[in-house]
Protein backbone atom coordinates (compact mmCIF):
# COMPACT_ATOMS: atom_id res chain seq x y z
CA UNK A 1 0.00 0.00 0.00
CA UNK A 2 1.26 3.76 -1.16
CA UNK A 3 1.89 5.76 1.76
CA UNK A 4 0.93 9.56 2.80
CA UNK A 5 4.46 11.36 2.63
CA UNK A 6 2.86 14.16 4.65
CA UNK A 7 2.78 12.21 7.65
CA UNK A 8 5.41 12.45 10.40
CA UNK A 9 7.98 9.90 10.58
CA UNK A 10 7.43 6.67 11.80
CA UNK A 11 10.06 4.78 13.69
CA UNK A 12 8.75 1.53 13.29
CA UNK A 13 8.93 1.47 9.59
CA UNK A 14 11.00 -1.28 8.01
CA UNK A 15 14.20 0.64 6.51
CA UNK A 16 14.29 2.56 10.49
CA UNK A 17 14.12 -0.91 11.41
CA UNK A 18 17.13 -2.09 9.50
CA UNK A 19 18.94 0.82 10.62
CA UNK A 20 18.83 -0.21 14.05
CA UNK A 21 20.07 -3.76 13.43
CA UNK A 22 16.57 -5.00 13.97
CA UNK A 23 16.00 -6.90 11.18
CA UNK A 24 18.70 -8.45 8.54
CA UNK A 25 19.75 -6.99 5.16
CA UNK A 26 22.53 -6.99 2.66
CA UNK A 27 24.40 -4.11 3.26
CA UNK A 28 26.73 -3.60 0.95
CA UNK A 29 27.68 -0.05 1.85
CA UNK A 30 27.64 1.87 5.01
CA UNK A 31 29.04 5.54 5.90
CA UNK A 32 28.20 8.53 8.56
CA UNK A 33 25.31 9.36 6.74
CA UNK A 34 23.82 6.57 4.19
CA UNK A 35 23.15 2.93 4.40
CA UNK A 36 23.01 1.16 0.99
CA UNK A 37 21.48 -2.51 1.16
CA UNK A 38 19.69 -4.92 -1.60
CA UNK A 39 16.29 -4.70 -2.44
CA UNK A 40 14.47 -7.93 -1.06
CA UNK A 41 12.52 -7.92 -4.28
CA UNK A 42 14.82 -7.30 -6.87
CA UNK A 43 13.55 -5.75 -10.07
CA UNK A 44 16.66 -5.85 -12.18
CA UNK A 45 19.57 -7.49 -11.89
CA UNK A 46 21.53 -5.22 -10.20
CA UNK A 47 18.85 -3.11 -7.36
CA UNK A 48 20.41 -1.49 -4.45
CA UNK A 49 18.49 0.33 -1.60
CA UNK A 50 20.35 3.81 -0.69
CA UNK A 51 18.65 5.46 2.56
CA UNK A 52 19.83 8.92 4.59
CA UNK A 53 20.58 7.66 8.78
CA UNK A 54 18.49 10.31 9.57
CA UNK A 55 14.67 10.00 10.03
CA UNK A 56 13.37 11.69 6.60
CA UNK A 57 10.12 10.14 5.77
CA UNK A 58 10.31 10.93 1.49
CA UNK A 59 12.65 12.82 -0.67
CA UNK A 60 9.85 15.69 -0.01
CA UNK A 61 10.92 16.25 3.70
CA UNK A 62 14.91 15.56 3.62
CA UNK A 63 15.26 17.99 0.70
CA UNK A 64 13.43 20.41 3.19
CA UNK A 65 14.65 19.34 6.54
CA UNK A 66 18.04 17.47 5.97
CA UNK A 67 21.52 19.80 6.48
CA UNK A 68 23.54 20.42 3.73
CA UNK A 69 26.01 17.83 5.34
CA UNK A 70 23.23 15.04 5.20
CA UNK A 71 22.30 15.94 2.01
CA UNK A 72 25.84 16.14 0.60
CA UNK A 73 26.93 12.86 2.10
CA UNK A 74 23.94 11.27 0.79
CA UNK A 75 24.17 12.18 -2.63
CA UNK A 76 27.78 11.25 -2.39
CA UNK A 77 26.76 7.79 -0.80
CA UNK A 78 24.52 7.39 -3.89
CA UNK A 79 27.53 7.37 -6.12
CA UNK A 80 29.69 5.90 -3.98
CA UNK A 81 27.47 2.70 -4.08
CA UNK A 82 26.73 2.58 -7.93
CA UNK A 83 30.83 2.95 -8.18
CA UNK A 84 31.74 0.29 -6.26
CA UNK A 85 28.79 -2.26 -8.30
CA UNK A 86 30.66 -1.29 -11.34
CA UNK A 87 27.63 0.55 -13.02
CA UNK A 88 28.67 3.97 -14.47
CA UNK A 89 30.19 2.54 -17.48
CA UNK A 90 27.14 0.25 -18.47
CA UNK A 91 24.71 2.82 -17.11
CA UNK A 92 22.28 2.73 -14.82
CA UNK A 93 18.85 4.28 -13.05
CA UNK A 94 17.84 5.77 -10.05
CA UNK A 95 14.31 6.21 -8.59
CA UNK A 96 12.94 8.04 -5.24
CA UNK A 97 9.19 7.41 -5.38
CA UNK A 98 7.34 9.90 -3.32
CA UNK A 99 3.90 9.64 -1.96
CA UNK A 100 0.91 7.91 -3.29
CA UNK A 101 1.37 9.01 -7.16
CA UNK A 102 4.58 7.67 -6.75
CA UNK A 103 3.93 4.36 -5.30
CA UNK A 104 6.21 4.57 -2.08
CA UNK A 105 5.73 1.95 0.03
CA UNK A 106 8.67 2.76 2.88
CA UNK A 107 7.90 5.97 4.41
CA UNK A 108 11.76 6.26 4.76
CA UNK A 109 13.24 8.10 1.66
CA UNK A 110 15.32 5.67 -0.33
CA UNK A 111 16.69 5.71 -3.69
CA UNK A 112 16.41 2.91 -5.55
CA UNK A 113 19.63 1.97 -7.63
CA UNK A 114 18.93 -0.57 -10.54
CA UNK A 115 21.66 -1.70 -12.60
CA UNK A 116 22.70 -5.16 -14.82
CA UNK A 117 20.51 -4.76 -18.00
CA UNK A 118 19.07 -2.37 -20.01
CA UNK A 119 16.10 -0.80 -18.54
CA UNK A 120 13.31 -0.12 -20.92
CA UNK A 121 11.05 2.75 -20.82
CA UNK A 122 11.87 5.28 -18.37
CA UNK A 123 8.15 4.68 -17.02
CA UNK A 124 5.43 1.95 -17.40
CA UNK A 125 3.38 2.10 -20.02
CA UNK A 126 -0.21 2.86 -19.93
CA UNK A 127 -2.49 5.55 -17.63
CA UNK A 128 0.78 7.21 -16.81
CA UNK A 129 1.59 8.29 -20.49
CA UNK A 130 -2.14 8.70 -21.08
CA UNK A 131 -2.50 11.31 -18.64
CA UNK A 132 0.70 12.75 -19.23
CA UNK A 133 0.87 17.16 -18.80
P1 LIG B 1 8.98 1.97 -2.65
O1 LIG B 1 7.78 1.45 -3.35
O2 LIG B 1 9.75 2.96 -3.46
O3 LIG B 1 8.66 2.47 -1.26
O4 LIG B 1 9.97 0.74 -2.52
C1 LIG B 1 10.11 -0.04 -1.36
C2 LIG B 1 11.10 -1.13 -1.68
O5 LIG B 1 11.54 -1.69 -0.46
C3 LIG B 1 10.55 -2.26 -2.52
O6 LIG B 1 11.33 -2.38 -3.72
C4 LIG B 1 10.68 -3.48 -1.62
O7 LIG B 1 11.00 -4.66 -2.32
C5 LIG B 1 11.79 -3.05 -0.68
N1 LIG B 1 11.80 -3.70 0.63
C6 LIG B 1 10.76 -3.85 1.49
N2 LIG B 1 11.16 -4.47 2.62
C7 LIG B 1 12.48 -4.71 2.47
C8 LIG B 1 13.48 -5.32 3.28
N3 LIG B 1 13.16 -5.83 4.49
N4 LIG B 1 14.74 -5.40 2.82
C9 LIG B 1 15.05 -4.91 1.60
N5 LIG B 1 14.16 -4.31 0.78
C10 LIG B 1 12.90 -4.21 1.21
Amino acid sequence: MPVDATLPYDDANVFARILRGEIPATIVHEDEYAVAFRDIAPQAPVHILVIPRGAYVSWDDFSARASDAEIAGFVRAVGTVARAAGLVEPGYRLLANVGAAGGQEVPHLHVHLFGGAPLGPMLAQGAARARAR
